[in-house]
């Protein structure tokens, strides 16, 4: 009886991931994999949504992480690189093949967890879930990982093979700002510096 009902509930816990997971648009693939329900079920699900009355991303997954670096999504994908590892998605030792290893019940509950969490705060965020799913392996992986700003202590995304100074967007702005704006120093005069005679103590004339 026991064995029926945990049966049961995790059979309920699938759907409900299920479901969850079609509203952010992932793909059947990883719904498969994170929920263990077959390619007919989901196609169930998304027939008792109306199928198109959701977008679809269709045809193979991102796979290339350069996206992560480009200067608009790079603040993005450093803040749910960060939220990945508070969330637990990416395991304490580096795995192999993670995009297999990793999906299951439990961690698609988290990542889904992380991802709302995120868009509750930035609800203008442009990275998908697919994408994030490619973010977690890649941090699990080893492929990536996630460092600090030397200025502020930022979370940022860092590609580890890659030399490179560790500066968020918002201090490399700053800092080019106020190199943009200072004061140039006047140029050393070629005339021999008169030594003042400190001894004195007076104010000599400006003219
Ligand atoms: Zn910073």
């Amino acid at each position: 009886m026991r064995v029926s009902e945990d049966r049961y509930s995790r059979d309920l816990r699938s759907l409900a991931l299920g479901h969850r997971l079609i509203r952010h648009e992932v793909r059947t693939r990883w719904i498969c994999a994170m929920t263990g329900l077959t390619d007919e079920r989901v196609r169930n699900l998304l027939h008792s949504y109306g199928v198109t009355a959701l977008p679809r991303h269709r045809g193979a997954a991102p796979t290339s992480c350069a996206v992560f670096f480009r200067l608009a999504l790079h603040p993005e994908a450093s803040a749910l690189a960060a939220l990945a590892r508070i969330w637990k998605l990416v395991p304490a030792t580096p795995v192999r093949n993670a995009r297999k290893v990793l999906p299951g019940l439990e961690w698609g509950e988290s990542l889904c967890e992380a991802f709302e969490f995120f868009r509750a705060v930035v609800p203008r965020g442009m990275l998908t879930v697919d994408q994030f799913i490619l973010l977690t392996a890649a941090l699990a992986e080893g492929k990536l990982a996630v460092a600090h700003c030397a200025q502020c202590q930022a979370a940022i995304l860092i590609d580890p093979l890659e030399v490179q100074l560790l500066r968020c967007r918002m201090c490399t702005q700053s800092a080019q700002h106020s190199s943009r704006h200072r004061i140039p120093k006047p140029p050393e005069s070629s005339e021999p510096r008169v030594e003042v005679d400190a001894g004195t103590g007076d104010q000599q004339p400006l003219l």
